[in-house]
């Protein structure tokens, strides 16, 4: 099939607007939304901002990387900065850290590591086993991976944290929402445009990008990535919508749009009906939470009963 757009061969079919598009025209047609996205997220003007970049070494978060470098790099006042977060899983985590560490120095983007067995004394692998079984594994690394991300970009001085996040994540994080009747959680959900006290806000420049856009994004424009899974995604709850979604949009194109469409027209309702609370410090580590202990330290703090228990 031919490229809508020009006399070239095309690499993907858009079934959501009926158009085929060739390398160059994806491209462009990823850059377009990616930048009008950015402007609408980043409030930036004329003061010095920096952006901190979480990169997993996924194809997401590379992308992310090297796009905002592609549309920020030329502005004085916008700094970047990278870092990755090392949950300690074997077999996996190590590729992916390499494949960020290669693209940020490509980038000349300064990239740091920060893992969960320096910050909280264990690696995901010991806190699986620790648990055994009781709990999902994505149900402890969730909470301590946005603890971390906060902290790093908290003293890099981001004004900013800018996430991989693709319209496939997005609106299955929004559809889990919807099944748990969590509105107050949907409320929370980035893109964020207000900054609260302690935490960064986070922003999601490919929220509006098919996930096989980004992909074939990545591989038109020769991008490293590493492609692997985590050994316990096929855990995580969002399977279940991965696929739901999925069939949704099969049936439907566009519907990823419209979810997402849904949250952004009713976010100033629910911005208004339920405003961010008030935080204070985890008495334990400092982190901004509603309560004595942030979710990170009581459930490490579980844990560590259990393996008191186990040993004992
Ligand atoms: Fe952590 Fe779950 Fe992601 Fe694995 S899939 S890195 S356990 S959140
Ligand atoms: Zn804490």
């Amino acid at each position: 099939m031919k490229c809508s757009f020009c006399h070239e061969r095309s690499v993907y079919e858009v079934k959501y607007n009926g158009s085929a598009l060739c390398g160059k025209h994806l491209t462009q047609y990823v850059e377009r939304r990616v930048k009008q996205e950015v402007r609408q997220q980043l409030n930036v003007g004329s003061r010095k901002t920096r952006v901190s970049v979480a990169i997993s070494g996924g194809k997401d978060s590379s992308v992310t990387l090297h796009l905002l470098h592609k549309i920020l790099s030329e502005r004085r006042n916008i700094e970047l900065s990278a870092f990755t977060v090392d949950e300690g899983i074997e077999g996996y985590r190590s590729a992916g850290l390499s494949a960020a560490r290669s693209l940020s120095n490509k980038l000349g983007i300064p990239h740091e590591t920060i893992s969960y067995k320096e910050s909280f004394g264990y690696t995901m692998d010991e806190i699986v086993s620790a648990d055994g079984g009781r709990t999902i594994p994505c149900a402890h690394c969730g909470p301590m991976r946005r603890q971390l991300m906060n902290r790093v970009s908290d003293y890099q001085k981001g004004d900013y944290v800018a996430l991989g996040i693709n319209l496939d994540d997005y609106a299955q994080s929004i559809m889990m929402n919807v099944a748990k009747g969590d509105v107050k959680r949907m409320a929370r959900m980035a893109p964020h445009t207000k900054s609260q006290d302690g935490l960064v806000p986070r922003v999601l420049p490919l929220r509006k990008i098919p996930e096989k856009e980004v992909m074939l994004y990545a591989v038109v424009n020769g991008i490293e990535f590493e492609g692997g899974w985590c050994p316990y995604y096929a855990q995580a709850n969002r399977n279940k919508f991965r696929s739901i979604v999925s069939d949704l949009e099969n049936e439907n194109p566009g519907t990823k749009f419209a979810i997402v469409n849904f949250l952004d027209t009713i976010r100033n309702s629910l911005d208004t009906s339920f405003p961010p609370s008030e935080l204070g410090k985890c008495k334990k580590c400092g982190s901004p939470t509603a309560s004595e202990l942030c979710v990170v330290c009581s459930d490490l703090e579980e844990l560590q009963k259990i393996m008191e228990n186990n040993s004992g």
